[in-house]
């Protein structure tokens, strides 16, 4: 018997429920991990989840303005820091490579810019890794499946929705304390959510005042990729610049959600079909970085960072010189600055080296 609203289970949640049968219930991460990286069936190792016949659309797909300005972010940067040469430039998680050659057509105005960089893209599927090659045509890059595998040297790191993959524990209040939630199965077999029993120690994310019903999020992988940053910022100038969903806050909620075909769904539903997200907690990501001894700017909205990156002038020079593209232009512009859209929804936060004291702070935070 199948609840009729639930989409029928896959080959990959029909394993989990048989794991879940013999050895109980598991954390929110532990199913996070298994849905987007299972070597078989995970939705990163398997699928091309970006553009209208995948399942989100992002920045860079959304208009060349966004790629175009972050590559300004990385020249003006590299400018910033005496021009190394060489340099590292990596993305993190570089999706179809549209924002790396959107940022390239910048950078590579440049003088010198082209000569230093070494271009890195740390990237797990092979379909995005094909992708990608094909957006950078001629120019040399190498890839990795982790940041670990970069070479040591002044790095600039770019990262946009790429930490709202990482796996999420969540905890709820409940009456008699705190619970973790859990992905247990119910009468049908299908995969559910339920409570653990009570912790018998509030969670370290918990606040005083979290009131019963709150619920807490923690992302068990960041301190280790704050600190792989850091420990290559530590020893070598450079920034990296991370932009993505979530904010600053430190406010309660359940942000853990699952996009399939661009619709909100049933967060078991689709596993490994479906994108599975949490927002970023910034509020964390710059007290881990900071006792990692690196420098923070920010956070700023996607709209601030934008703004005062120069994204109206450009929108409009790109107007006047393709009139029939208005409508267009300023669609997709709204898209990324609207404080009702990406614009307010994503942040941006720069780390940066030590070793960089004498630069000043990044343009745009
Ligand atoms: N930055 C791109 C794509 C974002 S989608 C853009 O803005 O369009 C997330 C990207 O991160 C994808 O390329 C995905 O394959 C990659 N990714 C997700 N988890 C990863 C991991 N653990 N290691 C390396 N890449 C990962």
């Amino acid at each position: 018997m199948t609840t009729p609203e639930r989409a029928p289970p896959t080959g990959l949640e029909t394993r989990l429920a048989r794991m879940i049968a013999e050895c109980g219930p598991i954390s929110i991460d532990a199913f996070m991990a298994q849905a987007l990286y299972d070597p078989q069936a995970g939705y990163y190792a398997t699928r091309q989840p970006l553009g209208s016949h995948g399942d989100f659309t992002t920045s860079p797909e959304i208009s060349q303005i966004f790629g175009e300005l972050i590559g300004l972010w990385v020249a003006q940067s590299w400018l910033d820091l005496g021009s190394p040469s060489p340099f590292h430039l990596i993305e993190l998680g570089p999706g179809r490579g549209t924002l790396m050659a959107d940022m390239l057509r910048v950078c590579q105005r440049v003088p010198g810019f082209m000569a230093a960089v070494h271009l890195h893209l740390v990237e797990t599927n092979p379909a995005l890794k094909e992708a990608q090659r094909n957006a950078l045509g001629v120019m040399p890059a190498h890839w990795h499946d982790t940041l670990d595998g970069v070479p040591d040297g002044d790095s600039f790191i770019v990262a946009n929705e790429f930490l709202d993959c990482l796996p999420v524990r969540q905890f709820v209040r409940g009456e008699q304390g705190w619970h973790e939630k859990l992905v247990g199965l119910d009468v049908a077999q299908r995969l559910t959510f339920g409570l653990g029993p009570p912790m018998p120690e509030p969670p370290g994310c918990a606040q005083p005042d979290d009131s019963v019903g709150a619920v807490r999020e923690v992302a068990p992988g960041l301190p280790t990729l704050v600190e792989t940053i850091a420990k290559r910022l530590r020893t070598a100038s450079g920034r990296a610049l991370i932009i993505d969903y979530g904010d600053g806050s430190g406010q309660a909620g359940d942000s853990f959600q699952a996009l399939f075909r661009h619709q909100k769904i049933h967060a078991l539903d689709h596993v490994g079909e479906a994108d599975l997200t949490a927002h970023v907690d910034f509020a964390a990501l710059i007290s881990l970085a900071r006792a990692c001894g690196l420098g923070t700017s920010g956070p700023a909205t996607q709209r601030q960072f934008l703004q005062s990156l120069g994204i109206e002038t450009r929108r409009d020079a790109l107007i006047h010189a393709n009139p029939h593209c208005e409508s267009d232009l300023t669609r997709s512009v709204e898209r990324l600055i609207g404080e009702a859209h990406m614009g307010g929804l994503f942040h941006v936060v720069a780390l940066e080296s030590p070793l960089n004291a004498a630069a000043g702070p990044p343009i745009g935070l």
